[in-house]
């Protein structure tokens, strides 16, 4: 038995959700008629109250989409230096939309109105790019899974109200975040001018992301989707597993996030474990002493059949997921005592 903890995106649709793919009508989706997306699309859209969503093929995409169609070439996205627009998707602000970022040292990657209020540069001064979007992301990964409160990002609307700033979510694990929470979906999609989530991650989908936005916004987000190859087909099979994965998946999130404080418990005992990160969610992560380096101690767990990934120099990251089970739980404490 392999206990997979690189990350939530190692799952394999269960049995059901396989089913629901095989079973699902299809149609073609750059033509608009496939009616498992648009039931998808729609469904999401409503859940969170806005106006229209675009089905894609990964969570970069919808992000990049939303980077593209808020922003023109020069202009300025304000944002976390952890974050995974930043960091993970392959320097595409400036690849994509010709796109400067401002960084700003967050607490765990967690953004405040003040933090922003500084890095928003004057418009009427040429030699600074135009500030043109604010985006936050939540649950925020690189932070260790910790997420924003409601109060925390209306403080944060409110400024970006006063502005004139677009604000974008990297919800790639929104859910994970409402589940602690108990906050509502609409609730959160009141307060963005764009979302992402991602089915593909904590949801136990195969693929798929979603963009959320107003209708305008969206059908201009299409038309680069399909300008960078995004546009599909027969994307049906997808979005059913997304279907189900909405229906189905959802609320059992509360046991990731309590087999990752389990974990966090394992961690604390162990002599080479130094700090470990506060576990909001269904990240764990800690810190090895100056000694041992993350890439040795991650070959030694992969020896041992655990499968994690480096977070940084003595940073080590696992994510609790959907095919990770009590009895893998159990597994894990044995193996880590070897
Ligand atoms: C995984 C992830 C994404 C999207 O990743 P894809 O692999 O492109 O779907 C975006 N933001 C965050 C915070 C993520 O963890």
């Amino acid at each position: 038995m392999t206990i997979d903890l690189r990350s939530d995106t190692v799952t394999q649709p269960t049995p059901a959700m396989r089913e629901a793919m095989f079973s699902a009508p299809l149609g073609d989706d750059v033509f608009g008629d496939d009616p498992t997306v648009n039931t998808l699309e729609a469904k999401v859209a409503q859940l969170f109250g806005m106006e229209a969503a675009l089905f894609c093929a990964s969570g970069t995409l919808t992000n990049q989409l939303a980077i593209r169609t808020h922003t023109r070439p020069g202009d300025e996205v304000i944002c976390d230096q952890l974050s995974h627009i930043y960091l993970y998707e392959g320097g595409g602000i400036m690849a994509n939309s010709g796109v400067s970022v401002a960084l700003l040292p967050g607490e765990r990657g967690k953004l405040t109105p003040a933090l922003i209020r500084d890095a928003i540069n004057n418009p009427a001064d040429p030699h600074r790019p135009l500030s043109r979007l604010v985006s936050l992301e939540n649950t925020m990964n690189k932070g260790g899974g910790c997420y924003y409160t409601l109060p925390e990002i209306a403080a944060i609307r409110q400024l970006c109200a006063e502005q004139n700033l677009p604000l974008h979510l990297d919800g790639a694990r929104l859910f994970n975040a409402l589940i602690e929470t108990g906050e509502s979906t609409e609730s959160h999609g009141q307060l963005f001018d764009s979302i992402s989530i991602c089915l593909s991650k904590g949801l136990g989908c195969p693929v798929g992301s979603l963009l959320l936005g107003k209708r305008d916004f969206i059908a201009q987000a299409r038309r680069y989707r399909k300008l960078m190859g995004g546009g599909w087909r027969q994307a049906g099979f997808l979005a059913a597993a997304g279907i189900f994965a909405l229906d189905h998946h959802v609320n059992r999130l509360k046991l990731d996030h309590a087999r990752a404080r389990k974990i966090g418990a394992m961690l604390a005992t162990r002599p080479e474990v130094d700090e470990i990160y506060p576990i909001d969610t269904n990240i764990v992560i800690f810190r090895l002493p100056d000694t041992i380096l993350a890439v040795d101690y991650v070959a030694q767990l992969a020896e041992k059949g655990i499968r994690a990934v480096t977070f940084g120099k003595h940073l080590v990251r696992f994510v609790t997921h959907l095919d990770f089970t009590d009895e893998h739980l159990n597994e894990m404490e044995k193996r880590l005592t070897l």
